[in-house]
């Protein structure tokens, strides 16, 4: 490609400008001095339980008590949650129409009964969990071993088939400080919520409208034969899933893993820990160090029988600049075929 691009995404319909013409191999994507703050004070360290909630699930192949040694993941509250269960004793709702049977926009619904509400809110129903990806103070996902890394995935899914009854289940992952990680030590978050977010009500929608079209064909399941029959934004491939720079990528050596067989729920399904652990490392190749990044597990929401999942991993390398924020347009200065070319080399 030469000139700037529009493209669209397959999934979101949502539009991206890749502009590679912006910028070369620019220095600023070199590994940035990302520092390990000290050891001995770290609260999800093995041996520091008690400076957690309560444990909600731990994996401890050897046995033990809860909230004590000898585990390899660990779920707990989290200390500050954005949700919370909800305490009200039922769905007894005494207001005079449940707030949670009314997601609409009361701004475009009917003004027939009075002024719509221009400051609408509803409690935050659901909860927030944090999944310790290890015992040992890794940093970086990366570091785990295989099967480190397996049990890690395990968990993840164990805690969002506990929440089974929200609405949507959003797994994410931070890692380092440019992602907005807060904390070192490697951890998931885990966000059980009782609303569809906008964005994965906008997939599964197209999802749905491309399989109206085609009389039964998975829209993500069509994108992946083409990407792997091109090959241009491939990076590696399995008997369970593949490994795509995704054609509308928002960000530099953005990667996105996908089931090879369309399946709905991320959490259900069992594969995937081993190529997530070759493209981390692949990454840390390329980028010379320990990646910043922010992950993401889309999945089907309560319900919903045709979907396919997939986990996306975005390099936090540039922040997102003031143009993103008022368009919602991401502009990438590196093009995903080139992140490709460069991740293949490099995966092992
Ligand atoms: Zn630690």
């Amino acid at each position: 490609m030469s000139g700037p691009e529009v493209r669209i995404d397959q999934l979101t319909g949502g539009r991206v400008l890749i502009a590679p013409g912006r910028a070369g191999r620019p220095v600023q994507f070199e590994s940035r001095g990302w520092t390990i703050g000290e050891l001995g004070s770290c609260q999800f360290c093995e041996g520091s339980e008690a400076e957690t909630p309560p444990e909600l699930d731990a994996d401890r192949p050897d046995g033990g008590e809860p909230d004590g040694p000898g585990w390899r993941t660990r779920a707990v509250p989290n200390l500050y949650p954005a949700a919370v269960p909800d305490d009200s004793g039922g769905d007894d709702d005494s207001g005079s129409t449940s707030a949670f049977s009314s997601p609409a926009d009361p701004l475009l619904a009917s003004a027939r009964g009075g002024e719509p509400d221009m400051f609408v809110s509803r409690p935050a129903i659901g909860a927030h969990e944090v999944i310790i990806n290890s015992a040992r103070h890794v940093a970086s996902l990366g570091e785990l071993e295989p099967g480190e890394l397996e049990a890690a995935v395990s968990a993840w899914r164990r805690r969002m088939m506990a929440h089974s009854e929200a609405a949507y289940v959003q797994l994410v992952l931070n890692q380092g400080p440019a992602s907005g990680a807060t904390v070192e030590h490697s951890h998931a978050q885990l966000g059980a919520l009782n609303l569809v977010p906008a964005a994965i009500a906008r997939e599964r929608e197209r999802f749905n409208s491309y399989r109206e079209q085609t009389a039964g064909s998975s829209l993500l399941g069509e994108v992946l034969r083409e990407e792997i029959r091109r090959g241009e934004r491939l990076v590696a491939i399995d008997d369970e899933v593949a490994l795509v720079c995704p054609w509308a990528s928002r960000f530099a050596y953005e990667m996105r893993l996908i089931p090879r067989r369309p399946e709905p729920s991320f959490e259900r399904d069992t594969v995937g820990a081993a190529m997530l652990g070759r493209a981390l490392a692949a990454l840390e190749s390329v980028l010379g160090g320990p990646p910043q990044l922010n992950l993401w597990v889309k999945t089907a929401p309560r319900g919903v029988e045709h979907f396919h999942w997939h986990l996306d991993i975005a390099p936090a390398l540039e922040a997102r600049a003031s143009f993103e924020m008022a368009t919602g347009i991401d502009i990438n200065n590196f093009s995903p075929e080139r992140a490709a070319n460069e991740l293949r080399e490099a995966i092992a």
